[in-house]
């Protein structure tokens, strides 16, 4: 993509309003560029539209018409969401007009460099986590992308001797060619999002696109746990620093003793552990230990390992980041400590969408276990949780679309304690008996976990919604 002022006088097509597609729409016209923003969505539900418009915007709603990208069109900006199979994208495609995401547009216009953090997993928490690290380092973070405000709004806002944190999806770092992070971050890649990308290769290509511009000026951050993270490393051109639970690293942030294991199967004590970081001199720092660190979880503690490799990277001083370790307790609905209510310790983790982060969930936090789950059928059996529902689980309370294939489950893990909650007037009775009736089986001490392996679609209109519902129901047990 060239400079913004290039496209002065020049036709640009905004794809997709939402909030990254109104801020990028602004900045083109601000630089002088004619914009077109279109949106499939009937007008009635893009209320960005007479804003834009009242700019001097031109918007088109309720469909993708004919000719929308055509030769004058000089660039295409899309929202990540919208696949490359989409009339107007492979029209542009066709034509040879560039296509980029709002990401490529915040690398011409930070003033700061940019820290880019992707991966299948963690990528929320690591990235907030981050920010406070650097805050705490007196680095002046500034966080934006995926989570809070977009990405290219806060690539104006960012003070020049600070950093743009910048939490990042395969699907906007598909969109990037001049991308270049002055420190890249790759948290673990697992089999997600093959709806939209097809193959794993074209998945991995797309996260590989981060480290792609860099130079040898700027730094790699890696998990070396992961095989397909470490091939990857292998073709960066930046300086790598790596992180890892279960090896002992030369340079790179890692636990000493190492883990058998990324997964915790088995109890160990984490207060014998300690987070080692050793820098490109060779100098070692004993961090903080393992069990110190305030997120709850082996997958948390992976994803503070990459925080802090970052921070490094940015230049932060070791000792100011033990307070911020300690005290940082994550990011709502993740594994969020709700509050004790009659004797036992009720979790809030309603953005667990799937077995396998619920499977993490229920490994991170004292058993006997409560669990609340079931939500969206996506057609999957939920077998994956059988060994967790065996070894951890105590008792089951299911709701939602999934509530009898999550029974079928605890059966065959021997379960007594079950209960299945049927629908009751609006989805808020309904979680509020669930959790009535976790609290029925729960004894003092015992954990009462909301993780529910599946979307919230089925019932509320987020995994948001689903989550404050719980708290307020807990808070008013
Ligand atoms: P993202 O932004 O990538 O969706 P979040 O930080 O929002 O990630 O965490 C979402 C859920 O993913 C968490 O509730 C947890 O169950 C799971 N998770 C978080 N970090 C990791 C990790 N490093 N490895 C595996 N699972 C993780």
């Amino acid at each position: 993509m060239n400079q913004l002022e290039e496209y002065r006088g020049r036709e640009v097509v905004v794809l997709g309003l939402a909030r990254s597609g109104v801020a990028a729409a602004k900045l083109f016209h601000q630089a002088g560029a004619l914009v077109t923003a279109n949106d499939r969505k009937e007008r009635s539900q893009c209320p960005e539209a007479e804003e834009l418009e009242a700019l001097g915007i031109s918007v088109v709603c309720g469909g993708h018409p004919d000719g929308l990208v055509n030769e004058r069109t000089s660039l295409l900006v899309k929202n990540p969401g919208i696949p490359y199979s989409a009339p107007p994208v492979a029209e542009a495609e066709r034509l040879g007009v560039a296509i980029v995401t709002e990401v490529e547009v915040a690398g011409q216009l930070s003033k700061a460099p940019i820290i880019g953090i992707t991966g299948s997993n963690g990528k929320t928490t690591t990235t907030t986590l981050t920010g406070e690290l650097l805050k705490a380092a007196g680095q002046h973070p500034l966080v934006a992308g995926n989570i809070g405000r977009p990405l290219c709004e806060a690539a104006l806002e960012v003070r020049e001797d600070g950093w743009l944190v910048a939490e990042l999806s395969s699907f906007q770092l598909k969109g990037t060619a001049d991308f270049r992070p002055r420190i890249a971050c790759l948290l673990n890649i697992a089999e997600t999002h093959l709806d939209y990308h097809g193959t794993m290769e074209d998945y991995v290509a797309s996260k590989a696109k981060l480290f792609e511009n860099q130079t040898g000026e700027d730094v790699a951050v890696y998990n070396a746990d992961y095989a397909v993270c470490r091939e990857l490393s292998n073709r960066f051109a930046a300086r790598k620093l790596p992180f890892s639970l279960t090896q002992e690293l030369a340079a790179g942030v890692c636990v000493v003793p190492p883990y058998p294991s990324i997964k915790p199967l088995e109890e160990e004590p984490d207060l014998e552990r300690w987070v080692v970081c050793r820098d490109f001199e060779g100098r070692e720092t004993r961090l903080i230990r393992v069990g110190d660190i305030g997120l709850p979880g082996r997958h948390n503690t992976a994803n503070a390992l990459a925080a802090i490799a970052v921070s490094l990277a940015a230049g932060a001083d070791p000792a100011l980041l033990e307070e911020p370790l300690r005290t940082f307790r994550g990011v709502e609905h993740r594994l969020e400590y709700v509050g004790k209510f009659g004797g036992s310790h009720y979790y809030n983790d309603s953005k667990a969408t799937n077995p396998m982060a619920t499977t993490m969930s229920i490994l991170s936090l004292p058993s006997p276990l409560i669990l609340i789950a079931g939500g969206l059928d996506r057609g999957s059996d939920y077998m994956e949780l059988l060994p967790v529902f065996r070894t951890r689980v105590k008792g089951l309370v299911a709701l939602g679309e999934t509530r009898e294939k999550l029974r079928k489950v605890a059966e065959a893990a021997g379960l007594t304690d079950v209960k299945i909650v049927e629908p009751v007037g609006d989805a808020e009775g309904t979680l509020r008996r669930a959790v009535e009736e976790a609290a029925a089986m729960a004894r003092p001490g015992d954990t009462v976990l909301l993780s529910p392996a599946c979307a919230s679609w089925d019932m509320f209109p987020s995994y948001e919604v689903r989550g404050r519902m719980f708290k307020q129901s807990a808070h008013t047990l």
